[in-house]
């Protein structure tokens, strides 16, 4: 008798090849990129404008933001000291890699050394499709509830950190901590957690240090 051995091939989609060809560009450029999602007004651009104003001196900082109509994201990360680019996605829920590559060329890469992608506002598919950038970024908000890695664990199990904003609000909102943690913890154990408020500072630093240490790494 002879026994089989099954070829197991991995198929990657269309969109995962071509993540991989935008990952080996950013190596190859020796930039550090993040996919920053959350669900809209999570403060995904408030994050982004923070995170350029404290690192725009010591890092060169390019933002690609993708949104389903106007450039006002864009805009903002380049008041705080980024370079832009805005990708409209003409009503897609989410940026793919095909996206992200035409944006490219729009962008000096070897210029750059961290470049943040902000991702369609949508707690859903973005986590789907792959960019091609090093690391997922989560933004959750305390005004959105401590149930949302329960509903929304596909989110949440592919991210790599978790950034949980708006804590300012803590006092003024049922939010509890140690339940929202344990659903992270539960899908994604390991993960790095941030908490902290873009609108009064309070908790950035740790974040700060955490992005900055990656992006030199790569460097
Ligand atoms: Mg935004
Ligand atoms: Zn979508």
């Amino acid at each position: 008798m002879t026994s089989r051995i099954p070829v197991v091939e991995k198929i990657l989609s269309a969109n995962d090849r071509l993540a991989v060809e935008n990952r080996s560009r950013f190596d190859a450029a020796g930039l550090f990129s993040i996919n920053i999602m959350a669900s809209p007004g999570a403060g995904k651009t408030s994050l982004i404008e923070q995170t350029v104003s404290a690192l725009k001196g010591q890092l060169c900082i390019a933002m690609i933001n993708g949104d389903i109509a106007t450039s006002f994201d864009a805009d903002r990360a380049a008041a705080a000291g980024a370079t832009a680019v805005q990708i409209n996605t003409g009503g897609d829920c989410h940026l793919d890699a095909v996206m992200l590559q035409s944006a490219l060329p729009q962008l000096d890469l070897n210029q750059i050394d961290l470049l943040i992608v902000e991702n369609v506002g949508n707690l859903v598919c973005p986590a789907e499709f792959q960019l091609g950038t090093h690391k997922s970024i989560l933004v959750a908000s305390i005004p959105e509830g401590d149930d949302k890695p329960y509903k929304y664990p596909g989110m949440y199990r592919g991210v790599d950190a978790v950034v949980i904003n708006k804590i300012d609000l803590l006092p003024y909102v049922p939010f509890r901590m140690e339940f929202f943690k344990k659903g992270i913890e539960a899908l994604n154990p390991g993960s790095d957690q941030f908490e902290l408020s873009c609108r009064t500072g309070e908790g950035l630093q740790p974040w700060l240090d955490w992005l900055t240490s990656q992006a030199l790494r790569k460097a």
